[in-house]
């Protein structure tokens, strides 16, 4: 088969690989649908994660089951599945407390490198949720951003507090974010202030249900943040980025008593202990539980409540991975799906 490898900063190819087999009898082999480019994964071919080894690229996918493990029961060969960029057991304390992404048997699907035509999935009957058929191609999208970007944008929202009538801001205008807006409107936000100030994100945002933007970063974004809200601020916040300077203006929009639910992988951020004491606001946050949201959000997608596969503004053949991965880090892109 032919997947995409990372050799070093900017140099992804797109070259042949071992066929994965099936190694453990709970796991499963799949065929890929769709899969698509991460902005995680631009932390490495940025070099700000450094690479040290040709590395096999992408944790995100859905597809045709191929293969079964002798343990495997509750998937089958034929069956259209979605699984997480962590696989589970979904059966241990921190599964069924709802925290499969911190599974005490937890494997990183990502180490196989879902950007490629098959993909072996550990823990397979805990970690991959079935579709009640095999879907029509107009519903593969927005089943792939189920697999990370929409149950992380979903996940922000949860563990920020989202409930029905809050005010929610949304730092972060990556596909993430997006569906950060996406989620907030689902789970019953009045009000969704989100930042951008790029105009195509910004309407997508508007279509997700922002109702207002604000274009400001830093102190003039939080100054901008507490005039909207009457100096109260907001009452979640979904921190979407991961830097030092989104974590702050996150921490420092939110009214007392109100979350932050943290979601992009922090790099360089520091939080200060008294600033936090005295802010008095909830920080809950990680790599998201996507397996507890799965079969939720799967059924609004194939119920057509929710389009989360609007962020994929750029489709491309698995082959042309490389402008896949350009496109997203000069931004000319919001998310690259591909299609092995
Ligand atoms: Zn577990």
């Amino acid at each position: 088969m032919k997947g995409a490898v990372l050799y070093a900063p900017g140099d992804v190819r797109f070259e042949e690989r071992d066929d994965p087999k099936i190694a453990n009898p709970t796991d499963a082999v799949i065929r890929l649908s769709a899969t698509c480019v991460c902005g995680s994964d631009l932390w490495d071919y940025r070099g700000i994660n450094p690479v040290d080894q040709p590395t096999p690229m992408g944790h995100e996918y859905c597809g045709i089951v191929e293969e079964v493990g002798s343990d495997v029961s509750t998937v089958k060969p034929g069956q259209f599945v979605i699984g997480s960029f962590f696989a589970s057991d979904n059966t241990c304390p921190h599964c069924r407390a709802g925290y499969q992404s911190s599974c005490q048997h937890r494997e990183n699907v990502g180490a196989n490198g879902a950007q490629a035509q098959l993909l072996r999935v550990p823990l397979a009957d805990g970690t991959l949720v079935a579709t009640p058929e095999v879907p029509g191609s107009d519903l593969v999208p927005s089943l792939l951003a189920a697999s990370d970007v929409l149950g992380t944008g979903w996940w922000a929202a949860v563990a920020a507090g989202v409930r029905p009538g809050m005010t929610v801001a949304v730092v972060g205008d990556g596909a993430v974010g997006l569906l950060g807006v996406l989620s907030a409107r689902q789970l019953g936000a009045e009000r969704i202030i989100a930042m951008s100030r790029h105009e195509p994100r910004q309407k997508l945002a508007r279509e997700y249900g922002a109702t207002d933007i604000v274009t400001e970063r830093g102190d003039d974004g939080v100054a901008r943040i507490t005039d909207l809200t009457d100096g109260v601020g907001a009452d979640a916040v979904l921190e979407c980025v991961g830097t030092s300077e989104s974590m702050s203006q996150a921490l420092r929009c939110t009214r007392p008593g109100g979350g932050v639910g943290v979601v992009g992988v922090p790099h360089g951020v520091s939080i200060d202990g008294q600033e936090l004491f005295y802010s008095h606001v909830r920080v809950q946050g990680g790599p998201a539980p996507v397996r507890r949201f799965l079969p939720d959000l799967i059924d609004r997608i194939w119920t057509r409540q929710i389009d989360p596969g609007k962020v994929f503004d750029l489709t491309l053949p698995l082959a042309q991975v490389a402008e896949g991965y350009a496109a997203m880090d000069a931004r000319r892109a919001i998310k690259t799906l591909l299609q092995p």
